[in-house]
């Protein structure tokens, strides 16, 4: 046990916790604190400054400097030694304030006399609400222990605040948790909703920072640990043995928690008068600024599992469960850092949306929200510290932005764009039965893009003919092992059944890149979206496609039957998925199966290589289906996930669309049919071109068949093309202005 020191910071802290003890409103509170903190260590200055809103500070209470400038001095993140304390998050100790880089003086204040400056950042998890300082005319460095001290005042003072108990006063705070705040993420799921804040793990309170009795909280930190431990050793015996990446997460969890550094320097909190859970949490503080600063993304998982164990801890001292009993509001939008494919499920449809603070387009969330047709924005950062339960928030999930407790001007826009797409919905449930026929006559079949059971209701409502394309993955990603033939088959014989007789295109299992399947040993790769994915992983490790296969023709039981393989680059890929296919089929056949009446084999054509595939490729795929999302970042070189690239490139650009139209000839040349499934098919314009270049068969989430067929119903398709055709003589980069110019003129 460290040896119990009557420390600065224990001195300072028991003097603390007497006066948050006494009763007092908050600015009174606030004036207290800056006293007993200059006396205690010895300071004329003691400043405490909030962050009135993003980048603003505000002084809103001081021992030393001129009373008048309290709530009257105000300075932007990075201004000053205090701006830039709270810009870095970062403690600032010097014994000549004037020589620092970044110093300014406030006059208003006074502080011209004062040379030495400590300012440490009032943070909470990695989250700065404001500065600290103290500051003496003597040009002294502040020792350790003293900054030891002061960073811990104001850990406490952050937990005080968070608590609520200086709003009121101290505007900076009361404006909190109040105002309107924005998130700029990523766009992972399109579509819009205004719901209320659910948050999927709420975070843990410390509300009582500080202890009187330092062994007795040594004793529940042990205590709280060892019961840590014991349940990280049997998650890791339950685990099963092929999960490996699950595996090595567990392995981490129980090396930090047998680690004695982190043992250690909570002891050492404790010791200096922090209550058990307080010290968790200042090492996961110090970890989570870590986390922001690291490059290295091997270390920085490391360090996310160090956060989540520390959460561990502190739901066993605090006996907070995940379950806080908080009821789901009505239309709930999910607010999490991160969360699981299967958990995501559990919520289903009951949820309006989603946030993430962190996450990626491919991710499994994303998978299921495409699935579930939910918008979904991700890298919302530090969304989990802002909102609150219940907090009124608007999820634009085409733009990728968020709005969280709105200003009423804003949610009165975004209400008005919620009401004009809901009476778009009833002009296109109005034409639900009407085909997707042009004003030229041309007739383009729409289909949906499904990936669960749970998909195939919205089959009818929507107008599609069929389902364009059903991405089996999910059945894969949310289980904990391979699932069984037998369970796979009767799943999809549901899928078939709830189709009532339309098309369903099955593509074969579509994993590796960033869908790596819990059970599949990872790994790792350089660039995993042109690693060893999809078709290659189907032909290079055949028993998993061989049962998937087995399943869809047990399933089709005699029915037509159509299956596709992802992610073909060259005819020899095709030539053996379809062979192995066929071997099942024959396999099938001696078994005394029912075989399908009808068998369509296809390919996806994602990678611009198949475009030149030998004419045989042609001949002998039923249908081929262009997964444009794969196929564009292939063509234009920029990753679909990454925000910075994949809008730089318009899917209307000249040269895209120009390729576009050499697949159409190449298919038109056998007759093979062709369609593209990508999510621009569900983008009205994108979906005209396309239909302008020579495609007729396009495959979209649900929502948007009424929006596209509504737009293909009143366009001409050789109008369309002559226009393209224009743009394209006159060496324009992209046609979208074209195009938007001749609606404009359209009205
Ligand atoms: C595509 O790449 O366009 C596609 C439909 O497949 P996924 O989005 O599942 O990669
Ligand atoms: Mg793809």
């Amino acid at each position: 046990m460290p040896e119990q020191t009557d420390s600065e910071s224990r001195k300072l802290l028991s003097r603390l916790q007497a006066t948050l003890a006494e009763a007092g409103a908050g600015q009174e509170r606030l004036d207290r604190i800056t006293h007993l903190i200059a006396d205690s260590m010895g300071t004329e200055v003691c400043s405490i400054y909030l962050l009135l809103n993003a980048d603003t500070l505000e002084l809103c209470a001081t021992e030393g400097l001129a009373s008048e400038s309290v709530h009257v001095t105000r300075m932007r993140l990075g201004e000053g030694l205090v701006g830039r304390v709270a810009l870095r998050v970062r403690v600032i100790n010097t014994a000549h304030a004037p020589a620092e880089p970044g110093f300014r003086y406030m006059p208003e204040t006074g502080e011209e006399c004062f040379s030495s400056f400590l300012g440490v950042p009032i943070q909470r998890l990695g989250e700065c609400l404001g500065v600290l300082v103290v500051q003496s005319r003597q040009e002294r460095g502040f020792s350790d222990d003293e900054v030891y001290a002061l960073e811990v005042v104001a850990m406490v003072l952050a937990e005080m605040t968070e608590l609520g108990a200086f709003v009121g006063e101290g505007e900076a705070l009361s404006a909190r948790h109040q105002s309107h705040v924005v998130f700029h993420g990523s766009c992972a799921q399109e579509g819009t909703t205004e719901g209320r804040v659910y948050l999927h793990e709420p975070r843990v309170v410390v509300t009582r920072p500080i202890a009187d009795d330092p062994r007795a909280e040594l004793i529940r930190l042990r205590a709280a640990a060892d019961q840590l431990r014991v349940s990280v050793d049997l998650m890791l015996s339950n685990a099963p043995k092929s999960d490996g990446e699950q595996i090595e997460v567990l392995e981490a969890y129980r090396m930090f928690a047998n680690s004695r550094g982190w043992m250690r320097r909570m002891e050492e909190d404790i010791t200096r008068g922090l209550s058990a859970e307080a010290a968790v949490e200042k090492e996961q503080s110090t970890a989570r600024a870590r986390m922001e600063t690291v490059p290295d993304a091997y270390l920085r998982e490391r360090l996310h599992d160090l956060d989540d164990l520390s959460n561990r801890l502190l739901r066993v001292l605090t006996s907070q469960g995940v379950d806080t009993g908080v009821q789901m509001p009505d239309r709930p939008v999910l607010v999490a850092r991160n969360i699981g494919p299967a958990e995501l499920l559990d919520y289903g449809r009951s949820l309006k949306g989603v946030v993430l603070e962190e996450g990626s387009v491919g991710s499994h969330a994303a998978i299921v929200a495409r699935a579930l047709a939910i918008p979904l924005v991700i890298n919302a950062k530090r969304i989990t510290t802002e909102a609150l339960n219940g907090d009124l928030i608007l999820v634009d999930g085409d733009q990728g932005i968020v709005h969280l407790r709105p200003e009423d001007r804003v949610a009165a826009a975004f209400r008005d764009k919620l009401a004009m797409q809901a009476a778009a919905q009833k002009r296109y449930a109005s034409i639900r039965d009407k085909p997707a026929k042009t004003l030229c006559g041309t007739n383009i079949s729409l289909h949906m893009n499904a990936g669960l059971m749970a998909d195939l209701p919205s089959l009818p409502s929507s107008g599609a003919e069929g389902v364009g394309l059903f991405r089996t993955e999910l059945q894969f990603l949310t289980r904990s092992q391979v699932p069984r033939r037998g369970e796979l088959a009767a799943l999809y014989a549901r899928v078939m059944d709830a189709a009532g007789g339309k098309r369903v295109v099955f593509r074969t299992l579509d994993i590796g890149s960033d869908k790596v399947l819990p059970y599949m040993k990872p790994t790792d790769e350089p660039n995993p979206a042109l690693g060893w994915r999809a078709i290659r992983v189907g032909l290079d490790k055949p028993g998993v496609m061989r049962m998937q296969l087995q399943a869809l023709l047990r399933a089709a039981n005699g029915r037509s039957l159509a299956i596709m393989f992802p992610f073909i680059a060259q005819l020899d890929e095709f030539t053996q998925a379809r062979d192995r296919l066929l071997r099942e089929v024959e396999r099938e056949a001696a078994l005394g199966h029912r075989l399908p009446r009808n068998l369509e084999i296809g390919a996806m054509l994602e990678t611009p290589s198949l475009a030149f595939a030998p004419r045989h490729f042609f001949e002998l795929a039923d249908f081929i289906s262009i997964g444009g999302n794969d196929l564009k970042q292939f063509f234009f070189a920029a990753d679909r996930e990454n925000e910075r690239v994949r809008r730089r490139y318009d899917t209307l650009n000249v040269s895209f669309l120009t390729f576009l139209e050499q697949i159409v000839h190449r298919c038109d040349d056998t007759d093979t049919p062709l369609g593209f499934c990508g999510e621009d098919a569900g983008r009205p314009l994108e979906a005209m071109c396309f239909a302008a270049m020579g495609l007729r068969s396009l495959s979209m989430r649900p929502a948007s068949i009424g929006p596209v067929k509504s737009l293909l119903r009143r366009v001409n398709l050789r109008e369309m093309r002559g226009l393209i055709n224009e743009a394209r003589a006159n060496g324009a980069q992209s046609v979208r202005p074209a195009v938007m110019d001749w609606f404009r003129q359209k009205g």
